[in-house]
């Protein structure tokens, strides 16, 4: 018989106090769920007397999507865990300290970020994150490296892959990402006003032949351990400091995925720079930063990915001549697909984001959707003719 009950928050206090060492035996302490999704319930648990606080993440056994219930396994809070610990061991301090996970009870208790914000609203908020492109590419390249076939041992890999199968996760995935943005589906979400857009992107051949190679490689390129779900509101950032949360969709998948995770939220964001900059100026200037970051953000992954593979690169593979290069470009290519298609999702699939969700003026908002609308789909088209991350950023600037 499984423990397994959602907490209330006396329970979760109860479960923080058993955490050794982190509070004062004496103090009081005060607790608040504080999660914004679906799928997950998140505890802040603190102590007023000593100022020290915690996370109690737990993960619910059903997703509400479209008004209804979908079962959703459980184990993701396994791997939502055993990835932060992974992570934390390639990419110290980029990730929150796990300090406790109960598998039974689905739950990661774990440091408490409040410190930061999350970075889509920090975004909208127009933040400026100077050390953010260095952080995620360290990121990006260390945990993709190291769990790849050029920086592990490949029985060692299957192996862990077997332990980050996530079939349920892969499966939202799929179907909110490479099927119902392309089909007349009921999870879609649109407003009216793009009612046309949308008809367009059923029938459009040319781009399902694209999203068809691009979600066959997310079900069966097991390049490396993702993070899976690494969009802005997934990142906790100051100007100092960047903290990754939420891997619970990690799974053995092509490294594109996760690199256009970040390139396509921050298109999205520049998309909706429309509404956003106050004016013409402002908007040409908040533009140039987000795509300088994102020219630092490939950038400083490619070179910091190839540091990697010429010093730890295992012998089999990654020591024949010529390889590194076409390996890295089908990389690129592979990240511009993503980012067009994690951008399409965003404006006529089921989950929106706020940067373009939250524009008051439908006009306005009309202007963004449909900018973001034509990056995405020009990316996912031509993604297997492009060579140059400067080749993403044209078709960025001149779609604006
Ligand atoms: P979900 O998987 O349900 O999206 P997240 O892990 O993204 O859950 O967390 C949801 C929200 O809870 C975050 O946006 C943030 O506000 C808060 N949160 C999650 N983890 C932490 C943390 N370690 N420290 C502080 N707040 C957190
Ligand atoms: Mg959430
Ligand atoms: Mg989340
Ligand atoms: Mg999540």
């Amino acid at each position: 018989m499984s423990n397994y009950h959602p907490l209330n928050e006396a329970e979760a206090i109860q479960i923080a106090r058993t955490i050794s060492g982190h509070f004062d035996k004496e103090g009081e302490l005060v607790c608040r769920e504080i999660g914004d999704g679906n799928l997950n319930l998140v505890f802040h648990v603190s102590q007023p007397s000593s100022g020290r606080s915690l996370i109690v993440k737990q993960a619910l056994p059903y997703a509400k999507v479209v008004g209804e219930s979908w079962p959703l396994s459980l184990d993701r809070a396994r791997i939502e865990s055993e990835a932060l610990i992974l992570q934390e061991r390639l990419a110290s301090g980029l990730v929150p300290k796990v300090y406790h996970a109960d598998h039974e009870l689905a739950l990661t208790i774990m440091e408490d970020l409040s410190s930061h914000a999350i970075m889509r609203q920090g975004l909208i908020d127009g933040g400026v994150y100077p050390k953010f492109a260095d952080d995620i590419s360290d990121f990006l390249a260390k945990t993709l490296f190291f769990t790849s076939d050029l920086g592990m041992n490949q029985q060692e890999k299957k192996l862990l892959a077997r332990s980050f199968a996530n079939p349920d996760l892969c499966k939202i995935t799929e179907d909110l990402i490479f099927d119902h943005p392309y089909t007349d589906a009921d999870t879609n979400s649109f407003d009216p006003h793009l009612q046309a857009d949308a008809e367009r992107l059923w029938s459009d051949a040319e781009l399902h032949l694209e999203v068809a190679i691009l979600r066959e490689k997310f079900l069966t390129h097991a390049q490396a351990l993702l993070h899976g779900d690494l969009h802005t509101g997934s990142i906790f950032i100051t100007p100092e400091s960047t903290k990754v949360i939420d891997p619970e969709f990690a799974y053995f998948g092509p490294i594109g995925f996760d690199v256009g995770a970040v390139i396509a939220n921050l298109l999205l964001h520049y998309a909706s720079q429309e509404h956003w900059s106050a004016d013409e100026t402002a908007r040409v200037e908040r533009r140039q930063y987000l795509i300088k970051t994102i020219r630092e953000i490939w950038v400083g992954f490619e070179r910091k990915f190839r540091g990697l593979w010429d010093e730890h690169g295992t012998d089999r593979i990654a020591k024949t001549p010529g390889y590194k290069d076409l390996y890295l470009r089908n990389l690129l290519q592979d990240t511009i697909g993503y980012t067009g298609a994690k951008m399409v999702r965003r404006i006529v699939g089921l989950a929106h984001v706020a940067d373009i969700d939250r524009i008051p003026d439908p006009a306005v908002r009309a202007k963004a959707q449909r900018l973001a609308l034509a990056i995405g789909t020009n990316l996912i088209k031509r993604n297997r003719q492009l060579a140059s991350i400067e080749q993403l950023i044209d078709i960025a600037d001149s779609a604006a």
